[in-house]
Parts: structure tokens; sequence; C-alpha cells
């Protein structure tokens, strides 16, 4: 009976994950595709706390108050703009709880293991504890603690090939003979290390692909722990985790027009910057608050293409109230969103619904591109890279060949940020030379405000 009830728990929580990733596709469904998430994860918690096997609760009720006590304060206060590295640490959490299972069952039963149990934790163990370090590591990247900068030395991609050649020579040596703790142990080690060499050329920009890859390294590691515990959901929710991971990974490399092995070891973001001076030499033109609002006053219709800084400086509510603004005055308003605008994938659309932006005014980039010719004001608010028209001209950019929002053949681009300085690929931007551009400098927030209350006025 407690067998068929905790399979039954098992069956609805896997259901649920599936409805959730389907309801995650798109920003109208995603409040209730988290929610069906979360409630499959608390089945299948449930479900768990049924299991026969369970000898005492004592342990397990100090893990629930642990982990309630590391993960609320993480959900609660952590803002938006540093969900990146509350992501990474979570993987970082997942990834050395698989390796810590993996390790006591080899510590409790080591040498009694078949080949083919000691293969799956061998791989299991490794994969979690490179996972540990490197979203670790990730994490550090991101938020600062650890250089940003790509770090990278002679004989890099051949002395990590080899350390990963190691590992797996020594996981061949344990499936061999499983009775040979120190190979298991040297393979641990091992892969603490790697996950930390691994993570060291990749630039900070470009960790949020990182973090997706880890993520799915992480759900391979609960698969195989799923393989290794005979617990059919972990094997589900490792499949899932894994697969969307990866998934993800790949289509952040596509916007971006990167391979995963340029993302990986290309050591991206080590491009020389434009200096001051050599800006200064190129006219732009800068208007004023009362000028803008003036174009905005009298535009039939605008497009706001928002980017990294909004999310900044948090700039979302008030880019939807001058929106309002104009729609009060009859202008149509729409949103053109770039799929890596920001820092992680869906940046864009998160802040945008959280301001209660109507889902039918965001445009993808497919589909507002072909609309720029006849829109009379696009207005730029912290978006950098994905308006630069260099990724479509400049041979040699680093964002050569990647698709962007093409606000340049708007009548009037006005630019709402604080400088001339570049954004996540350090580079220069001919949008804002361009005729038509008018530079509106300022933080993004401020700017908004100001704006709004010019065009009232
Ligand atoms: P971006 O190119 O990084 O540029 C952001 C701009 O925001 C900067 O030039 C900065 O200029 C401005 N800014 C910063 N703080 C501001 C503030 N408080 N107020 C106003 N402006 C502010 O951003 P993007 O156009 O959104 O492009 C995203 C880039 O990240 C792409 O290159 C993409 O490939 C990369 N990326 C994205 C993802 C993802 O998943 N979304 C993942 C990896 C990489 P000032 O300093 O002059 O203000």
């Amino acid at each position: 009976m407690q067998r068929n009830l905790l399979q039954l728990f098992y069956l609805l929580s896997a259901i649920l994950f599936i409805l959730g990733l389907r309801g995650l596709s798109h920003p109208k469904t995603a409040r209730r595709g988290m929610f069906l998430a979360e409630l499959g994860m608390l089945l299948a918690i449930v479900g768990t706390l049924l299991h026969h096997e369970i000898v005492s609760y004592r342990w397990i009720a100090a893990g629930l108050v642990l982990g309630t006590v590391i993960g609320a304060p993480l959900a609660i206060w952590i803002p938006m703009t540093a969900v990146p590295q509350r992501t990474a640490l979570s993987h970082s959490f997942g990834a050395l709880a698989a390796a810590l299972v993996g390790i006591s069952e080899y510590y409790r039963h080591g040498a009694h293991l078949g080949s083919a149990r000691v293969a799956t934790i061998g791989v299991e163990v490794m994969l979690g504890s490179l996972t540990f370090t490197g979203s670790l590591m990730a994490a550090g990247k991101l938020q600062g603690i650890v250089r940003g900068f790509p770090i990278t030395y002679r004989g890099q991609n051949v002395s990590n090939l080899a350390l990963l050649a190691g590992m797996a020579g020594l996981i061949v040596v344990l499936t061999l003979s499983p009775a040979t703790g120190p190979a298991f142990y040297a393979m641990v080690g091992l892969a603490l290390l790697f996950g930390v060499l691994l993570i060291l050329p990749i630039g900070a920009a470009d960790m949020p692909v990182v973090i997706a890859l880890l993520n799915s390294y992480g759900g391979l590691t609960d698969a195989a722990m799923g393989f290794m515990l005979d617990n059919k959901i972990q094997i589900i929710t490792g499949s899932l985790d894994g697969s969307s991971g990866f998934i993800l990974s790949v289509l952040m490399c596509r916007a971006m027009n990167r391979s995963m092995t340029n993302v990986l070891f290309g050591a991206f973001g080590k491009v020389p910057e434009l200096t001051a001076g050599e800006q200064a030499k190129k006219p732009i033109r800068q208007t004023t608050m009362e000028e803008a609002a003036e174009i905005l006053g009298t535009a039939r219709s605008v497009v706001f293409v928002p980017g990294y800084g909004m999310a900044v400086s948090q700039a979302q509510h008030r880019v939807r109230e001058l929106a309002d603004a104009l729609k009060s005055k009859g202008v149509s308003v729409r949103y053109g969103i770039h799929a890596v605008a920001g820092r992680m994938p869906g940046h864009m659309n998160v802040l945008l619904a959280e301001a209660n932006v109507p889902y039918d005014e965001l445009y993808d980039m497919d589909q507002i591109n072909s609309h720029f010719p006849e829109t009379d004001v696009a207005v730029v608010v912290g978006a950098n890279d994905v308006v630069n028209p260099a990724a479509k001209r400049l041979r040699g950019s680093p964002i050569y060949g990647m698709p962007i929002l093409e606000v340049e053949k708007a009548r009037v681009v006005i630019v709402c940020k604080r400088s001339l300085n570049p954004g996540f690929a350090g580079i220069d931007n001919e949008l804002y030379y361009s005729d038509n551009t008018l530079m509106l400098f300022g933080d993004a927030k401020d700017t908004m405000v100001k704006l709004a209350t010019a065009l009232k006025e």
C-alpha cells in the first residue's frame, strides 16, 4: 500500500514537472508553469517521506530546517539582477548533495558494489564534484568575488583535456576493480579541480550560458543518482533538467551567434576597448529631456527596446508609466524584445511582466523588425549590443552575425544610457553616431521619470 502510494506521488510529480516546463515556454503561462513545478516538487518530497526504508525522521527534519534557513533568504532578498549568481549557487548545493550521496554509497559498500554500479557512481560523483566547484566559480565571477575577466594561460585547453582523460581513466580502473579506493578519491579530487579550471577562461558575461550548461550537468548527476538509488522520479527529473539546461545553453549560443566551443574555450570579453579619446573623435547628437519629450509627444508609434541597463537601474515600472502616458495621448506603443537582452534568458520578459506590461505589447525580434521602418520613435532603454548594427556590417566584430533589433530603421532613435561606454561585448556601437540617433544621457530610471513628467507638462 505504502509503496503504491509512493509510486503514485512520483507519477503525479513527474506529470506536474512536464506540465510546468511546458508552461514556462510562454510569459503568459510561465507563472502557472512555475506553480505546477513547485507543486510537483512538494509531492516528490512528501512521497519520499513515505519511503518504507526510512528509520528515523530526525536527520530529515534537520535537513529541512537547514534547507529552509538557507533557501528562504536567498529567494526573498536577492535582487533580480543577481539571479544568475543565485542560480549558480543553487546548482552548487544540488551538485554537492548528489556528489556526497555517491561518495557515501562508495564509502559504505565500496568493494561489494559490482562494476556497473561503481561506474554509475563514478560518473555521478565526477559530474557532481565538477558542477559543485564550477558553479561556485561561476557565482564568484558574476558577483565580482573572483575576477570576471577570462583567465588564460599557455596549454590551458590541452591540460584541461588531459585532466578530463585522467578522470575517465580512473573511472575505467574503478569499473575493472571496484575496491580501488585511492582511484575513487583521486577522481573526486581531480573533478573538484577540473570544475575550477573549466570556468577560469570564461568571462563573467558568458556565465549565464555556462550556468545553463552546469544546470544540465547537475541534471545528469541527478539522473545518474536515480539509477544508482533505483529512484525513478530522480531519473525523470534529472533527465528533464539535463536536457532542458542543454537546450537552453544551445539556444543562448545561437541567439548570440556563437558556438558552444567559442563560449567554453574562446576567452570572450578580451577584446580591446575603445578609448575615450577615440570615442570623442566621432560626432554624436545629444538631446535634452524637453526635446525628447516633444518628439515622443508628436509621435504616432513608439517602440521601446529594453536592455541590461534597464535591469541595472530597475527602470521597468517607470518605462511602463511613460508608455501609459504616451498611450493616453493616442500613441501606439510596442516593446521589442531580443532573446539575449540583459544577462539571463527571458530577463526582459520577467522585468516587464513584473511591471504589468500587457503581453500583447511584447514583440520578439523577428516580429518587430519589419515594423521599425514605419515606427516614428525607437526608445532604447539601456540596451547596447542587441541594437548594434556592427553585428550586420562589421566582419571581425565579436558580435558579427548576431541577429539584432534594427532600431536604426526607425525615423528617430532615442538612446537612454549614462555614457558612450560599451556593453557586454566591450565594443563601440555605431548606432550612436547615426544621423537619426539622439543620445539622452542619464540613469535609465531617472530618464524615464523625467520624460514622463516633461510629456505630461
Ligand atoms: P549590453 O550590451 O550589456 O549593454 C548594456 C548597457 O546598459 C551598457 O552599455 C550601459 O551603458 C547601460 N547601462 C548600465 N547601467 C545603466 C543604467 N543605470 N542606466 C542606463 N543605462 C545603463 O546590454 P544588452 O544590449 O541588453 O545586450 C546583452 C548582452 O549580454 C549581449 O551581448 C548578449 O549576447 C550578452 N549575454 C546575454 C545573455 C542572456 O541570457 N540575456 C547571456 C550571456 C550574454 P552605460 O554604462 O553608458 O550606461
